[in-house]
């Protein structure tokens, strides 16, 4: 079929229906006035006026999943759909304010957040939902700079900044104490200020901490690695990672900076 061409939906061509929306890939939907009136606040003022198609930005999957939260019927299993479709889905509910999907589309936003931090943290502080920015903003220290700097959202980039400056700040301060701790517990080895163990466990930690503020997401893997291979540096390993730890906790919530 001719790209140029409009098709129109198979689920959405209701026969009685007096309004129609052309999707950004150029398939119609059909649909009722008295649906989107009772469904959401957000659709363009020409939509109520049933004589032309309203051309409206979102894909044809993702006005076919938006619409569906319009009718009676069984709502879509957001279980089954990957990422950046669920994310579109959650944009369009924001931006035309239709509940039945905004409430079922957060939570899963909220659990997709591991693997796509970037994107939730962008919903979440858009939307106003800053519990889950809170839980997503950690996450996107670990990113590579240059992908934050490309993807989020200019409105937040001096807030993700000055949180980074956070983090950026409890790394010098662990590094330090990696210097003032010492070996803590008597040395089995030679003496404390020799010990084979400590002065390699401390470069190898030093090391994996480098200048990457999102190391410190990693903290647990970094020093159990070290203690399983410096068995004389366990204890000055603990302390100078609980201090980190405590560090990172005090670090203040995402919302704070915004
Ligand atoms: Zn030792």
């Amino acid at each position: 079929m001719d790209s140029d061409t409009d098709s129109i939906s198979d689920r959405f061509n209701l026969p009685d229906a007096d309004v129609s929306f052309r999707s950004s890939d150029k398939v119609i939907f059909r649909v009722h006035i008295k649906n989107l009136e009772t469904h959401c606040d957000g659709f363009p003022p020409s939509a109520f006026c049933p004589s032309e198609v309203v051309d409206l930005t979102e894909s044809a999957a993702t006005l076919d999943l938006l619409f569906r939260f319009m009718y009676p019927q069984r709502q879509p299993d957001l279980n089954t759909i990957e990422f950046p479709l669920l994310a579109d889905l959650s944009e369009a509910a924001e931006k035309y304010q239709v509940y039945s999907a905004m409430d079922i589309c957060k939570i899963f936003m909220g659990n997709c957040l591991q693997d796509n931090a970037l994107r939730v943290l962008n919903y979440a502080v858009r939307h106003g939902y800053r519990d889950i920015a809170d839980e997503a903003a950690p996450l996107t220290v670990s990113l590579p700079l240059e992908e934050v700097g490309a993807y989020m959202h200019p409105t937040y980039m001096g807030s993700w900044i000055r949180y980074y400056g956070e983090w950026q700040k409890i790394l010098e301060l662990g590094c330090t104490e990696g210097w003032r701790i010492g070996h803590t517990n008597p040395c089995r080895i030679s003496n404390s200020t020799s010990c084979p163990h400590w002065l390699a466990a401390r470069q190898t930690v030093l090391t994996k901490l480098g200048a990457k503020p999102g190391a410190l997401n990693d903290l647990t893997m970094i020093f159990t690695t070290a203690q399983g291979v410096y068995p004389c540096a366990i204890e000055s390993l603990r302390q100078w990672e609980y201090f980190i730890v405590v560090k990172v906790k005090d670090i203040p919530k995402f919302r704070t900076f915004l």
